[in-house]
């Protein structure tokens, strides 16, 4: 079936009609484009669960603040419209900002509690509303089984889950593993944006946060130490500027007072001026 391109919500509904009538099953991933491996593998883990894949490429004013890079964000649908090809995706939602909020748009979803008191909320006041407002709509118009979304973003995950489960959105969120570069550094559209000497940097991040998993697995429990070696190894690099690390519990994202299996250390920093984020699993 060659790729259909739908703007409209309408539209994407009335083929996701289609298809529950058949008795499809739609799993979907959601973008902001500039697609890479990461991306990737979403949707092929998705086609690889559903008899339809439908992937959102929209790059949502709304979760930008107004000193972000949301003019800067990279965008090449065509590229991306070659690369879902390749993966046989069925059909690609590409809103225009007015379609997704046409004049008189003036609703939006409120996420509280701790999945967004920690990490990177109150640094991007404002975002996570954004992030599940978007989402929301997104979903209401794509109806899909299942919600494929990257552990890169694990607050997002967390964010969404609650969402979907809070306000009875009838669809199962799909924790996706990160997908790395070679030398560890996870991707990501802003990758793009780092100068060579940034980007020989960035490896760095997820080297500090993997000191931080071995030495828990040697045994250290406390916080404010693994936190601190973790901090140590990202000082070597002058140029890194870390905005947060912090260790929380899933899958509300509370501060964990022991760090233990299970637990999430998180991180953002600045490079180049471009932020990135990375987080692991203990
Ligand atoms: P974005 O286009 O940045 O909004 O990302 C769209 C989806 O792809 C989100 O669910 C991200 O978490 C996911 N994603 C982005 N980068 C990666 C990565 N390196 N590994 C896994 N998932 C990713």
């Amino acid at each position: 079936m060659p790729l259909k391109v739908l703007a409209k919500p309408t539209e994407v509904q009335v083929l996701s009609f289609q298809w529950h009538k058949k008795g499809r099953s739609i799993g979907f991933v959601p973008t902001m484009g500039a697609l890479h491996e990461g991306h990737l593998e979403l949707v092929r883990q998705s086609r690889r669960e559903n008899d339809v894949t439908i992937v959102s490429i929209y790059v949502n004013p709304l979760q930008f603040g107004p000193h972000e890079d949301y003019q800067q964000y990279p965008r090449v649908f065509d590229q991306d419209l070659a690369l879902l090809r390749k993966e046989k995706v069925d059909l690609v939602y590409h809103p225009t900002n007015q379609e997704m909020y046409p004049k008189g748009f003036n609703t939006g979803v409120e996420v509280k509690g701790n999945v967004v008191q920690g990490l990177c909320a109150p640094f991007r006041p404002g975002h996570f509303n954004g992030v599940a407002t978007v989402v929301v709509k997104l979903l209401e118009a794509v109806l899909p089984h299942k919600l494929y979304l990257g552990q890169k973003d694990a607050q997002q995950v967390a964010v969404l889950t609650r969402v979907v489960t809070d306000l009875d959105i009838p669809v199962t969120v799909v924790p996706c593993p990160i997908v790395r570069e070679i030398d560890g550094l996870a991707m990501s559209s802003r990758n793009l944006r780092l100068s060579p000497i940034a980007r020989g940097v960035a490896p760095v991040l997820y080297r500090a946060l993997k000191v931080g998993r071995s030495i828990v697995q040697l045994g250290e429990s406390d916080p404010k130490k693994v936190l601190g070696e973790i901090r140590k190894v990202i000082k070597t690099e002058k140029s890194v500027k870390l905005q947060y690390l912090e260790a929380v519990k899933l899958p509300d994202l509370e501060p964990a007072e022991r760090i233990k299996s299970g637990t999430m250390i998180a991180l953002a920093a600045y490079l180049d001026g471009v932020r990135l984020i990375d987080n692991i699993l203990v």
